[in-house]
């Protein structure tokens, strides 16, 4: 019998990922998780349908939502958990940042365009298949024409920041993301800290520390490209500052095609406690 084990971190159809909502439960039911939450980018329409197939299925699934924020120039990404599914001030929120990817993908088209690509907004739409359209889909639809060869290519020629086509979107700022997550009822953690970028001279302990004021929760302790070093420094800064332990692969299907769910890059461990630990902070109302 494989230790319990959670995965409190991938993305679906509604977002950038390539399973459905239920094929994420049926996948965490064939590895043999006893709990998952869906973490889609700037939506939690998906969440529903994965808690019907938990309950059909016997896997407990958490709420949960992925927040990029703008932080010292370069984002940070927020996981926010949960939260009453009928919060009306976070859906807005995310309502706003789906609107701006609207507005910035619309000029990414124009840039490629100008660029002598020839891609239409409408057939991004097409191959995202849901209202949160990223990046990543404008990258299978250079894929899609032969107009680059990899996802590295797309990204380093033309949408990774300071790239050709690159083109800003609305984004909030870390205090303002924990404190609309929490008015929300839900439990704001730090994701994937190892990619937090840092001002000069400053460090991540600085950066959990006006977070914690703000109101963060809990941080990403576990996740697949940290090492077991990294892992044991972001336990011990959980343990300094009293914020629960998460952990997650960041699953997004085929389109990152080198992570398992619950196990990463291969051998991740994430323990059912991160899930149980959540649930006990949210009284049991994790919805
Ligand atoms: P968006 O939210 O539309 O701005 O797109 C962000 C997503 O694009 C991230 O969640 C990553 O999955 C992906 N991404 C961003 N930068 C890169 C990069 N340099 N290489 C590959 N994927 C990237
Ligand atoms: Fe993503
Ligand atoms: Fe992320
Ligand atoms: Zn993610």
């Amino acid at each position: 019998m494989p230790m319990a084990a959670c995965d409190l971190h991938m993305h679906s159809t509604y977002s950038d990922g390539t399973l459905t909502p239920r094929q994420l439960v049926e996948r965490a039911k064939e590895l043999e998780l006893q709990a998952i939450a869906l973490t889609d980018h700037d939506t939690f329409d998906g969440v529903e349908q994965a808690k019907q197939a938990g309950a059909e299925l016997g896997v407990k699934v958490l709420s949960g939502v992925e927040i990029s924020v703008e932080y010292a120039s370069k984002t940070v990404h927020m996981l926010a958990y949960c939260f009453d599914s009928g919060a009306d001030r976070l859906r807005q929120g995310l309502e706003k940042l789906v609107a701006g990817r609207t507005e910035r993908n619309l000029k990414i088209v124009q840039k490629l365009n100008e660029l002598g690509l020839p891609v239409s907004y409408e057939e991004i739409l097409a191959v995202a298949g849901g209202k949160v359209v990223g990046r990543p889909h404008i990258a299978n639809v250079l894929l899609k024409h032969g107009y680059v060869a990899s996802w590295d290519e797309a990204f380093g020629k033309y949408l990774a920041r300071g790239a050709a086509a690159y083109v800003e979107r609305l984004r909030f700022s870390p205090v303002d993301s924990v404190a609309m997550i929490c008015q929300a009822g839900g439990l704001a953690v730090l994701a994937h800290p190892k990619f937090v970028a840092l001002k000069p001279g400053e460090t991540l302990e600085d950066v959990v520390r006006a977070l914690v004021d703000a109101g963060l929760k809990g941080i990403e302790c576990y996740y697949s490209f940290h090492t077991p070093e990294e892992t044991a420094a972001y336990l011990e800064l959980a343990r300094r500052y009293n914020l629960l332990v998460t952990g997650g692969t960041d699953f997004h299907g085929a389109n990152k095609p080198d992570i398992e769910m619950g196990r990463g890059l291969g051998e991740l461990h994430i323990p059912l406690s991160c899930a149980q630990g959540l649930e006990a902070a949210a009284g049991g109302a994790c919805l």
